[in-house]
């Protein structure tokens, strides 16, 4: 059986939390493992992501908090950790984060995301799973692709659990990825994250930030119909769909969907792959 999972950012709102509450009741058809929740940089959603998390779980029990250490000290870092242990939670996507331009990352006590680990484990030994991220087309920051693979691993050492890829539309980086992992003796589970394409306008200035490659040949075809809204989702539907197939024929022990706070993409995607 392939493990599925939603990912959702906090909404600003209370009607956005209304909706979200919504959008997650409809994903449930689905029977995700979990649900997460992500983490502003420097801890500039805390409060969000831990109330949106607490609502969440009130309809899933297992809806995990992302957690970013960068910009954010080892006490604030324990203090959101023993409080998710008290709460009940037990998972969490432990990350490094991204700092708006103009913060120094040295003035973090926990720089990296294996450091987070070690902390998390240190603190609370076995009783979260702990999902960290991985990068089939290298993380932008890496020195080297080697380095970066060495990278992952280091969290799995650390004690994270599996991993959750950006996104990305080329399979075959995906397999590279696990052979090369392979070859390092590291052979956590790494979920491909999964994004829909609904914009092409807003696909194409994420990805440029966070190092997501969209290929010529897509990038083409979306802009000759970036103007028809129902043209791009169609066309975007049938090419996730077509990923997520070969991601799952190569092996991939299942999927991480970034939902956008929709259910509609999401739901259409896992008809069509019949899962
Ligand atoms: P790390 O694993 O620490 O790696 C960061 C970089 O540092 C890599 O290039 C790595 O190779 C390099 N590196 C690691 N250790 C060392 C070392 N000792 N010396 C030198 N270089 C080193 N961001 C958010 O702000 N909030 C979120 O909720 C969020 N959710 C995400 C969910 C997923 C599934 C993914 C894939 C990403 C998410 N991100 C989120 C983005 C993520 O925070 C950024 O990509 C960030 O730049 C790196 O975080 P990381 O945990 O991968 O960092």
């Amino acid at each position: 059986m392939k493990r599925i999972s939603f990912e959702f950012f906090p909404p600003k709102t209370d009607q956005g939390k209304e909706k979200l509450l919504a959008t997650q009741q409809k994903l449930l058809v689905k029977n995700p493992a979990f649900f997460s929740c992500t983490f502003g940089a420097g801890g500039s959603t805390r409060d969000n992501t831990r109330d949106t998390v607490n609502k969440l779980r009130e309809q899933h029990g297992d809806t995990a908090p992302h957690l970013s250490c960068i910009g954010q000290s080892r006490e604030e870092i324990l203090e959101l950790v023993n409080g998710y242990k008290e709460a009940g939670v037990q998972r969490i996507v432990a990350l490094r984060g991204d700092l708006p331009s103009g913060m120094g990352y040295a003035q973090s006590e926990i720089k990296y995301a294996d450091e987070l680990v070690q902390l998390i484990r240190q603190e609370t030994g076995d009783h979260f799973t702990l999902e960290v991220a991985a990068y089939p087309e290298m993380h932008p920051q890496a020195r080297s692709f080697e380095d970066d693979i060495a990278h992952f691993k280091r969290k799995v050492d650390a004690g994270a659990n599996s991993g959750l890829t950006q996104y990305f539309y080329n399979a075959d980086a995906y397999g590279y990825y696990m052979d090369a992992l392979q070859k390092i003796d590291c052979d956590a589970p790494v979920y491909p994250g999964i994004m829909p394409i609904l914009n092409v306008a807003n696909l194409l200035r994420f990805s440029n930030t966070c190092g997501a490659d969209v290929p010529r040949w897509l990038q083409s075809k979306l802009n000759d119909i970036k103007d028809d809204d129902a043209a791009v989702k169609a066309f975007g539907e049938e090419v996730v769909t077509r990923l997520c197939e070969r991601l799952l024929a190569m092996g991939a022990p299942g999927l991480h969907f970034y939902t956008m706070n929709q259910a509609g993409p999401n739901l259409r995607i896992l008809d069509n792959l019949g899962m």
